[in-house]
């Protein structure tokens, strides 16, 4: 199968920076940097490989404060900062004193991605695969999504003046809805679950020429974003690694990526290498890697999601089995919460630390607590829990769940009757 040709006549040099080929995760072929993303002879997926040289801490710490501090790291041209982007990134790791003491924890930080650009970590993926697209002359700017990337791919597409197109499943939450349609004019509400709208998606960029999907056909571009979290959480840490991380699992690619990340850190020679453990977490009503995990298979079983977790409802995930090795080699696991836990989880982050998540942080929250309480996870070790998104998007999770303690005439008799003082 080869990927739909972006045409440009030559690419420019440098144009994907220390990134120097296309390379084959399962039978390690190269191909040459394009928009390509299954390998020709085995199809399987394809990765970036790098010539990184030397980087050094303090040519990370010069840079700005967002993702491009990195830019020796990822396949972006060095002058990357003079194109416009979101530049998302470098959002603030926050040490969660409360909620560490709630589950009985000793150390615990939560990597708060709901301040990028969109709210969202999408916003990391998708300037990197903007970069991607306009070095390979892309004409639209597209996607599938389950609401955070279309909302990311299409405000990144209006910054940088590109037609941009997204397509979602019609069920989406209205926020999510919302805040794609006011960036682009070509929202595509598809009848059908994601893995309808993949499919459909992988057929267009079959069709038409010059669209980059940006987790389609510039896919392995797209998901080196993802590393920047990995860079961000040890760089905040004082440059050393996590014992445990705790992190969601849609399609699997960010949990990988931020894996590969940690491992670049220590081949660099900028963190010191040490054990750590990657914990997966997912949604009851979508859980096909964590159903294989605890069946303790290796192959995937594609499931129909139906959870409100939307954002990480991929029933047939692309880097599942990769999750699966991940967290079984550094000895983590993957686990699942119903729905009921999810909404507890948005509302224990709440309440212990000031943050609204989206339900996919609170999926991971409630993995979090899970791991703990089922031995899972080691308290005595120091702990990251990655929010992926804002709570302002899913509100309808939890509108139910939390309402005004009461509502009352304006007088101070009707408060002290309340018994709130
Ligand atoms: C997409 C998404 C994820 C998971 O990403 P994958 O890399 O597909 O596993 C997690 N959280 C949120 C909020 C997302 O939008
Ligand atoms: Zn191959």
């Amino acid at each position: 199968m080869s990927a739909p040709v972006i045409e440009k006549p030559a690419l420019r040099a440098g144009a994907f920076g220390n990134a120097k080929a296309l390379s084959c995760r399962e039978c390690g072929h190269h191909v040459e940097l394009g928009p390509h993303y299954a390998c020709p002879e085995c199809f399987g997926p394809l990765e970036i490989a790098y010539d990184f040289g030397t980087v050094t801490r303090e040519q990370i710490e010069a840079g700005p404060r967002n993702i491009w501090r990195y830019k020796a790291l990822l396949p972006v041209p060095d002058d990357i900062e003079s194109s416009p982007n979101t530049e998302p990134g470098f959002t603030r790791l926050l040490k969660a004193d409360n909620l560490a003491a709630e589950l009985g924890l000793t150390r615990l930080w939560v990597k708060d991605d709901s301040t990028n650009p969109t709210n969202s970590f999408k916003d990391r993926v998708v300037a990197c695969a903007l970069s991607a697209a306009r070095e390979l002359g892309a004409k639209v700017f597209a996607c599938p999504s389950t609401g955070n990337l279309a909302n990311a791919v299409a405000a990144a597409g209006a910054r940088a003046g590109i037609k941009t197109v997204v397509f979602i499943p019609s069920n989406l939450e209205q926020p999510k809805q919302v805040n794609s349609a006011v960036f682009t004019d070509s929202l595509v509400a598809v009848d059908g679950n994601y893995d309808d709208v993949n499919k459909l998606a992988s057929e267009i960029a079959g069709e038409e020429g010059g669209w980059a999907f940006v987790n389609v056909n510039v896919r392995p571009f797209y998901a080196e974003g993802s590393k920047t979290l990995g860079y961000e959480i040890a760089e905040q840490l004082g440059w050393r690694l996590p014992d445990q991380v705790v992190i969601p699992v849609a399609s699997g690619s960010q949990l990988t990526k931020v894996h590969k990340a940690f491992q670049e850190l220590v081949e660099l020679g900028l963190v010191e290498a040490k054990p750590y453990r990657i914990y997966g977490a997912q949604a009851e009503g979508c859980s096909p890697v964590s159903a294989a995990y605890k069946a303790g298979v290796d192959a995937i079983r594609p499931v129909k999601p139906d959870t409100i977790a939307k954002s990480l409802a991929i029933g047939n995930p692309a880097d599942g089995i990769y999750v699966l090795d991940i967290c079984r080699e550094t000895g983590g696991a993957v686990e699942d919460v119903t729905d009921d836990e999810v909404r507890a989880g948005i509302v224990l982050l709440a309440r212990t630390e000031g943050i609204f998540t989206e339900t996919a942080g609170g999926t991971t929250v409630a993995v979090l607590k899970k791991l703990v309480e089922t031995g899972q996870l080691d308290t005595s070790l120091e702990t990251v829990v990655i929010n992926t998104g804002h709570g302002l998007k899913t509100l309808d999770a939890v509108s139910g769940a939390v309402r005004p303690a009461a509502t009352i005439a304006p007088t101070y008799a009707a408060f002290a009757a309340t018994g709130i003082a």
